[in-house]
């Protein structure tokens, strides 16, 4: 059996994370090494690897992912804006092999990313 990503791990609750929401769909906690203000990762709790790997079964749960973000940046008061972000594969900057958007915000961002 292939090891535990490090994000099974926190849904699995053998790390600690610091949570700011939970349901039983998902997890939001906080990036361990933010690139912003705020800086909250969304996961499903369902392992998925990369958008690469999502199955169009999984069409209602991302949808319920993006509800959660928008619960999540009014409950961190991030009214004046925000931007979220999924890396995909190595190129694309992914280093988690767990399916997660970044919700960052409580800074001016900037246009394009690196
Ligand atoms: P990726 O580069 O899109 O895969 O993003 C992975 C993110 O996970 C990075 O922003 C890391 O800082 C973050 N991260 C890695 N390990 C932990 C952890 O244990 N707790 C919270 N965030 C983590």
């Amino acid at each position: 059996m292939s090891e535990k990503t490090i994000f099974k791990r926190i849904i699995d609750k053998e790390i600690p994370a610091d949570i700011v929401y939970e349901d039983d769909l998902c997890l939001a906690f906080k990036d361990i090494a933010p690139k912003a203000p705020t800086h909250v990762l969304i996961i499903p709790k369902k392992e998925i690897a990369t958008v690469d790997d999502l199955a169009d079964e999984d069409a209602a749960l991302i949808g319920h992912l993006w509800m959660v973000i928008r619960d999540v940046a009014r409950q961190l008061g991030l009214e004046e804006g925000y931007r979220v972000i999924v890396n995909c594969k190595e190129a694309g900057g992914q280093e988690v092999p767990h399916l997660h958007y970044h919700l960052l915000g409580g800074r001016k961002m900037t246009w394009p990313p690196g």
